[in-house]
């Protein structure tokens, strides 16, 4: 509630749709400007010398639609030298972020059109990245004023392509509400949508010095803002590969005790037993695997039927997939939008192709062959979950086991080393508490779908090879970005 320090999310649920009135969302979707080709590159406290502008194609029609100029050597340099902690007080700082998200609110029709073209995000993913990103800058900015701890100094943003504006978003609210300057490195197939949040971020008051962004590949502006020793904390979400070479590059490089709050991937598992209301859990199945065409680390990837049902189960799982409408995401009716680049959507189709060769694919759907689209598929598993890495898409597997196994079937889940998501669809509730006891993962979701977790009430985050917490969006995250000295933080 305006002038209280009372955190409550404003219109927000987990899927992002359901507390919109469809005719609202119609009018809204409506409103989206066709953006004219545009051009961005880095914002930078000084002035930017930038490099090559590299052009920026939609992925869903392989339209080019703007370039991009990564920041150059001299302009992450620039940048670091010149970026400074937010001199000001924790009130002004949380004002300047609620206006940050008002501004986002009332700039949506441009914002949903570069998530479309940019991103290949649909109308529904849209909706829930905005409503995300704002619920990000509010919860940080009542968050904050419960610590009075200094921040850390100057912190570095590196964000994925999949959520281009909550998570570029989150993380940098986090830096900013606790007073750290901070250098964004967005995805590189991302940056206008991150260009677009930066500016309103400073036209709302940010200082040029304390947000700076800084477009680029991984390999030089990422490595480079995270190997310099004037950095004094790093947030990442992306790979668990890269999170890697993150933490190699900072122990070699910067103070020890620099903290690295990383989310990174997920094999997640549902369960479903005999007792579970089929449509429901079919439901659920159906949007944690497949919405978002599957590109998020919290997705649905393997599916555990009680043997019993397992028949039913999957014929109307292939049924509900048939209802999927696969195409452009600027239409109001997609459902499920491209990948973000012909390589991944090589790396997917080549997943799936194998599967095929070894009998295994049960289903798959069509889908349009011009732009980066991956059909829906559904693969079965015999035994032990065997998949040895993420494949981030729409590729849901299935397997079945009998009532005796469950106990195996959670040391399998627990097996992967990952530990992001679960799901259990059931009506017994021993069995929820029981699974929920067993299963290693950071958000274990109960009779529903287990994607879009809700910033303030679902804080999100793994464990093991998912990620090092604190969750984000809980009470814990801002920790991280203050001083060590905890026991400051007032209950
Ligand atoms: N927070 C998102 C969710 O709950 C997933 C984030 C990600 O994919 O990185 O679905």
């Amino acid at each position: 509630a305006p002038g209280t320090d009372l955190y409550l999310p404003e219109r927000t649920n987990s899927m992002g749709i359901d507390l919109f009135d469809v005719t609202e969302l119609r009018d809204v979707w409506d409103q989206r400007k066709r953006p004219a080709k545009w051009h961005v590159g880095p914002i930078l406290a000084t002035d930017v010398q930038g490099g090559e502008a590299e052009p920026a194609y939609n992925p869903a029609t392989g339209e080019r639609i703007g370039t991009v100029t990564s920041a150059s050597e001299a302009d992450v340099e620039a940048a670091t030298v010149n970026s400074s902690p937010w001199d000001a007080s924790v009130e002004e700082r949380s004002n300047v972020l609620k206006k940050a998200a008002k501004r986002y609110e009332e700039d949506f029709a441009t914002l949903f059109a570069l998530l479309a073209t940019e991103a290949g995000k649909t109308l529904a993913d849209s909706v829930a990245e905005l409503r995300e990103a704002v619920d990000f800058l509010r919860y940080y900015a009542s968050e904050a004023k419960r610590l009075n701890t200094p921040a850390r100094g100057i912190f570095t943003c590196i964000s994925p392509w999949n959520f281009p504006l909550a998570i570029f978003t989150g993380q940098i609210a986090a830096a900013l509400a606790t007073g750290n300057g901070v250098l964004a490195k967005p995805a590189e197939t991302t940056p206008a949508i991150a260009d677009w949040a930066v500016r309103h971020l400073l036209a709302a008051g940010v200082p040029a010095s304390a947000l700076q962004l800084l477009p680029g590949d991984g390999d030089k502006v990422g490595k480079a803002l995270t190997s310099s020793n004037k950095v004094n904390g790093v947030a990442f979400t992306g790979s668990t590969a890269t999170a890697r070479h993150i933490q190699r590059a900072m122990a070699e490089n910067m103070a020890p005790g620099t903290p690295l709050i990383a989310e990174t991937g997920g094999l997640n598992c549902m369960i479903v037993d005999s007792t579970a209301l089929p449509e429901q859990a079919v439901r659920d199945i159906v949007a944690s695997a497949f919405q978002s065409a599957g590109q998020r680390c919290s997705a649905l990837r393997c599916l555990y039927v009680q043997e019993d049902v397992a028949d039913t189960f999957q014929e109307m799982i292939i049924g509900a997939m048939n209802e999927l409408q696969i195409g452009d995401p600027w239409e109001f009716s997609t459902d499920v939008g491209p990948v973000i680049t012909q390589a991944a959507k090589d790396d997917i189709c080549a997943y799936v192709a194998t599967a095929e060769w070894e009998g295994r694919l049960i289903h798959r759907l069509s889908c349009p062959d011009k732009g980066n689209f991956v059909p829906p598929s559904l693969i079965s598993v015999s035994g032990v979950l065997k998949l040895d890495r993420e494949v981030f898409g729409p590729v849901l597997h299935i397997a079945t086991f009998r009532a005796r196994d469950l106990d195996k079937v959670i040391n399998d889940v627990n097996s992967t080393g990952y530990g992001l998501t679960f799901g259990i669809h059931t009506r017994i509730d021993d069995r929820v508490q029981m699974v929920a006891d067993r299963v290693e993962a950071g958000n274990i979701y109960t009779n529903r779908n287990q994607i879009g977790a809700i910033v303030g009430s679902q804080p999100f985050g793994g464990e093991g090879l998912s990620g090092t917490g604190p969750k984000a969006g809980g009470p814990h995250y801002l920790l991280r970005f203050v001083g060590k000295n905890i026991s400051q933080c007032q209950s």
